[in-house]
């Protein structure tokens, strides 16, 4: 049910056995009420979420997106690379996650993927020589948890099958390209700007802090987006779709959604303006090296 990994690979420091697996991979496993440990991973927590993740929960207790990452959970950096996460909060002055109870999850019909994929962890990768993105798996084992230990087999794929997976996978599936993207993008000069964490964060984890800003002026003025297409996004999961269209955009210049003319104009003015800058930039390091060896003298 608890998970200490995502779609990150957790070596050398993880229960998370080094051998990566294809779905047909046979495991042994079963959790059930009545076994011994019953609750024990939901104990001590560190679970990532994914957008839909968050769609499902702040459906399921009434609230909206902004409301539920305030009080259910907290940003962090995955991988040092710039690209923002959200956790689940565990309980105030403890490790326990809110949703626990004696009885077990809560929230079982809506936990998170972290939660349902235990103790598999879903690795997402992509080769340099392929152009989609392609699941691993790899398996968890922690010494508190028996479910290892009962007389069940069954594939991975059939454990995902049984734990109601293909619909949370399907909806995260751009969250994962972005994330994948971003990393295989490499390092970038200095750290990416406040402006496009915080735009990330909000496409990707807020969707109804999203919406508003899919109905503001700047938007509207920037983008030209179809009425009937704009009637889709009421609801979340669609809009949620949109938001990963719009940062693979913003963030990596595909050019899928139609921009108005003006915008069109600003915006390769500054992309020429950048170009100018890097290049004076250039320019004058490329001077400095060739002074460089003078000043030494
Ligand atoms: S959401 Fe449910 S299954 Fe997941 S850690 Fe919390 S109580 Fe456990
Ligand atoms: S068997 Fe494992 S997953 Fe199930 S309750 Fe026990 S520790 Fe949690």
């Amino acid at each position: 049910m608890n998970q200490t990994s995502d779609n990150t690979n957790p070596y050398p420091t993880s229960p998370v056995m080094p051998e990566m697996f294809e779905g047909d991979k046979v495991i042994q496993f079963s959790c059930h009420k009545g076994i011994g440990c019953f609750n024990a991973c939901c104990k001590s927590i560190d679970i990532s979420l994914t957008p839909y993740d968050i769609l499902r929960l702040k459906k399921r207790l009434s609230i909206t997106s902004t409301e539920f990452l305030e009080h259910f959970t907290f940003p962090f950096e995955m991988e040092m690379n710039g690209i923002a996460g959200v956790k689940l909060k565990p309980v105030e002055n403890g490790t326990a996650c809110q949703f626990m109870t004696n009885e077990g999850c809560s929230v079982y019909e809506d936990r998170p993927t972290a939660c349902r994929y235990y103790p598999v962890a879903l690795l997402s990768m992509r080769r340099q020589d392929e152009y989609v993105d392609r699941n691993a798996y790899a398996l968890v084992k922690e010494d508190h948890c028996l479910g290892h230990l009962e007389p069940r087999s069954l594939t991975i794929d059939e454990y995902r099958n049984e734990q109601g997976l293909e619909p949370f996978d399907e909806a995260s599936r751009g969250w994962r390209q972005l994330i994948l993207k971003k990393k295989s993008s490499g390092p970038t000069i200095g750290k990416p700007s406040k402006r496009s964490l915080q735009l990330f964060f909000m496409a990707c984890y807020d969707i109804d802090r999203f919406r508003e800003f899919t109905t503001s002026d700047s938007f509207h003025t920037i983008y030209d987006i179809p009425d009937d297409e704009r009637a889709t996004w009421a609801s979340d999961e669609i809009l949620l779709q949109f938001s990963f269209r719009f940062l693979r955009q913003v963030l990596f210049g595909e050019d899928s959604i139609k921009m108005s003319e003006d915008a069109v104009l600003v915006r390769r003015k500054q992309v020429e303006d950048t170009r100018m800058r890097l290049e004076l930039e250039a320019a004058a390091l490329r001077a400095q090296h060739e002074d460089g060896p003078l000043d030494e003298e």
